[in-house]
């Protein structure tokens, strides 16, 4: 009876000693090769090898398979950061929710400027339309009035966080809705499903 306890206590000792050390790895990114990458190409903003093993951005989980952000009551968090990823590409409102709050943070540490992101909710059809609209609307990245854009959060840099609610009404039909990042060159990586069940 009295083992149990401490065999406990054993095992969390030995899995606190081997979480807390870091990929002692993910520090060698090889930063020499990375700058000529961006040079050549002015409609892609700089992501270099070294962004994506950033010890700041790597935290999130990233997966390659489809993964549904968290929900808690009629909200969620989106997080984003430097390697131009959200960590969620599906986002289920659940059909008893009035209104819905999407609370965006981005971990990584570049500017505004270089790799804001947002989130914008709009119909999959509307969505390059959008952001060939809001190319040129700095900071936001939206066009003024645009009215394909059913809700969105302000943009924000690196160490940033927002939020907006929606009325869930608004894309309870006529859908497929996404959600995505309306910065130049971050659709293709950033946007996900939006619906309600
Ligand atoms: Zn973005």
């Amino acid at each position: 009876m009295n083992a149990l306890p401490l065999l406990a206590g054993a095992i969390a000792l030995a899995l606190s000693a081997c979480s807390p050390s870091p990929a002692p790895d993910s520090t060698t990114a090889p930063a020499a090769d990375t700058a000529p990458l961006a040079t050549d190409d002015a409609s892609e903003p700089a992501l270099d090898a070294g962004a994506i093993d950033d010890p700041v951005a790597t935290p999130v989980p990233m997966d390659a398979d489809s993964r549904a952000a968290d929900v808690a009551g009629c909200a969620t968090i989106l997080t984003s950061n430097d390697a131009m990823q959200f960590d969620a590409d599906a986002i289920v409102i659940p059909a008893s929710c009035a209104s819905f709050t999407i609370h965006l943070t981005h971990v990584g540490t570049l500017p505004i400027g270089a790799m804001g992101h947002n989130v914008v909710i709009a119909r999959a059809a509307d969505m390059p339309a959008i952001v060939a609209d809001g190319m040129a609307a700095t900071p936001r990245h939206i066009k003024p009035g645009d009215t394909r854009v059913i809700a969105h959060t302000d943009m924000i840099g690196g160490g940033g966080s927002t939020s907006v609610t929606f009325d869930v009404a608004l894309v309870r039909e006529g859908g497929p809705y996404r959600f995505f990042c309306s910065f130049p060159g971050h659709l293709a990586r950033m946007q996900g499903s939006l619906q309600v069940q």
